[in-house]
């Protein structure tokens, strides 16, 4: 039966009578039992008790059956005038982002520049990926908001020259272009990404160019458009490990794909190949030992690993947070593997600019102050450097 309103008074003065041994009291429901849900309240302080001040549990909001986001992947809410200029720039220039497209939590400490630094500073020091063909993609991954439909809008022809231009005129070093997938068109964008990575080289020569791209369903020959475009770093993310990849990838998404992919940008002359791996969907030490093995076979130089965020509640949930400790020791795996490592521990940290900067200093021929720091971690290291610097 249930508890009538008038009783109110009642209840409030019962309460108040009653002991409270637990320390922690839950105000999300559960989703396993509703009874324990009224329990608990039935059994908790009384509004009597919070205004006495006589209320020693601490109570826990938000949903308390996943893993709680640690204190260590919070951030800041993206502010600055580098963070504000960048944000104008795409918005007159009618650019999208994928920091913005796939909210990414980091867009401040990617966008936000140094602290107290001039415009031109923050350009320099910022990175934004741009994503191109649009906004909506033709899959769907378990993991990611971008919009998905089968039927995006079409092609916008003075994509790659806007692009170009408004790339050319920031002033940035490196920039990285990615796009959403499109299984609708007949090369799956390829030619499209190519010309933007063109007309970036011939107005702005000196910026380097990382190119992030689909798998065009598997089609090498479009992959081959891409790698001969004059970019810099080819890189395409295989998620996750294999074994997971059909749970958490679009099912027209394969590992072995996404390896044939890297393997032949390499082969076609690429200097840089790059990947990235989500930790905390449910893989384990082995299937990432094997994912890296599998990644190093085919010449792939930068792995970069991070944790995975749920981006809404519609999305796949978070298996567990990745400690930083498990990120440093994937790191010296990696290097002694020898990869062209770039720790990571969420989406988008100043760690991954880091990464970007150094690639930057390779491809440049300027990487000898942080290769004397990495020899340390072994040969093999030294070896990759010098066959590609
Ligand atoms: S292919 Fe998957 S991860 Fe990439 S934009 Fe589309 S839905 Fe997102």
């Amino acid at each position: 039966m249930s508890r009538p309103a008038c009783s109110l008074r009642s209840f409030l003065r019962a309460s108040s009578a009653r002991s409270f041994p637990r320390n922690v009291r839950t105000l999300a429901t559960p989703s396993s039992s509703k009874t324990s849900f009224s329990q608990t309240l039935a059994e908790g302080p009384a509004l009597d008790d919070f205004i006495a001040g006589n209320v020693s549990d601490r109570v826990v909001l938000g949903n308390t059956t996943g893993p709680r986001l640690p204190s260590y992947l919070k951030t800041s809410i993206p502010k600055g005038a580098s963070f504000s200029k960048i944000k104008s720039d795409l918005r007159g220039l009618g650019l999208h982002t994928v920091c913005e497209e796939a909210r990414c939590p980091n867009i401040g400490d990617c966008w936000g520049g140094k602290e107290g630094a001039t415009p031109e500073e923050g350009r320099r020091a910022a990175t934004a990926t741009i994503m191109l063909m649009g906004d909506t993609c033709t899959r769907g991954c378990r993991f990611c908001s971008v919009k998905t439909s089968r039927a995006p809008p079409p092609l916008d022809p003075h994509e790659p020259e806007n692009t170009a231009e408004a790339i050319s005129r920031w002033g940035l070093g490196y920039i990285v272009l990615t796009s959403v997938d499109r299984d609708d068109l007949s090369d799956g964008g390829a030619h499209h990404f190519a010309e933007t990575i063109m007309k970036i080289k011939q107005k702005a020569p000196q910026i380097l160019v990382e190119a992030l791209t689909g798998d065009f369903a598997g089609s090498l020959a479009q992959v081959s458009v891409v790698a001969k475009s004059g970019l810099d770093v080819y890189a395409h993310n295989v998620e996750t490990v294999e074994a997971l990849t059909p749970f958490v990838r679009d099912r027209r998404a394969t590992f072995r794909q996404s390896l044939s992919v890297l393997e032949h940008a390499k082969k076609e002359g690429v200097r840089i190949t790059k990947t990235s791996i989500m930790l905390g969907v449910g893989e384990n030490e082995e299937q990432v030992m094997d994912a890296l093995r599998e990644l190093r076979n085919i010449d792939v130089d930068v792995v970069t690993f991070g944790q995975y965020m749920r981006p809404t509640k519609r999305h796949m949930k978070v298996d567990r947070y990745v400690t930083p400790t498990e990120f440093d020791r994937w790191k010296h795996v990696a290097e002694d593997m020898g990869f062209l490592y770039v720790a990571r521990l969420d989406a988008k940290p100043s760690d991954l600019q880091a990464g970007e900067y150094f690639i930057e200093n390779v491809l440049r021929g300027k990487a000898t102050e942080r290769r004397t720091t990495q020899l340390a971690n072994g040969e093999a290291l030294d070896d990759k450097l010098s066959s590609i610097s």
